[in-house]
């Protein structure tokens, strides 16, 4: 069996980590090294390592993190805004292979790119 991922070993309680939101599906934690001064990590319980591995059939749960990530976005008074990305694969940045979305916001308005 493969190794854990930092992110599977945080939903199973076997790291540490500061978690702002949690259910059956997801959980939500700050990002241990922020871009923005509101930095979460929203990730699936499910096991899934990027975006390109998600099927049809993951569509409800991405709708519920959607739902999910305005709630914590909200919580944490990101009123005029936020951004939610994910980045999928190494060309891309991800480091973590277990999909999360980056829930980032409350500084200056954030140009893109
Ligand atoms: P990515 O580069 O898109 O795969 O994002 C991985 C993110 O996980 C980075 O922003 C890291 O700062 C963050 N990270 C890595 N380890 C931890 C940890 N133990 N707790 C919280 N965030 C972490």
């Amino acid at each position: 069996m493969s190794e854990k991922t930092i992110f599977k070993r945080i939903i199973d309680r076997e790291l540490p980590a500061d978690i702002v939101y949690e259910d059956e599906t997801c959980m939500a934690f700050k990002d241990i090294n922020p871009a923005a001064p509101v930095h979460i990590l929203l990730v699936p319980k499910k096991e899934i390592t990027g975006a390109d591995k998600l099927t049809e059939e993951d569509g409800p749960m991405l709708a519920h993190m959607f739902i999910v990530a305005a709630k914590i976005a909200a919580e944490q008074g990101l009123k005029d805004g936020y951004r939610m990305i994910t980045n999928c694969g190494k060309a891309a940045g991800q480091t973590v292979f277990h999909l999360h979305f980056h829930i980032l916001g409350g500084g200056k308005r954030m140009p893109w790119a």
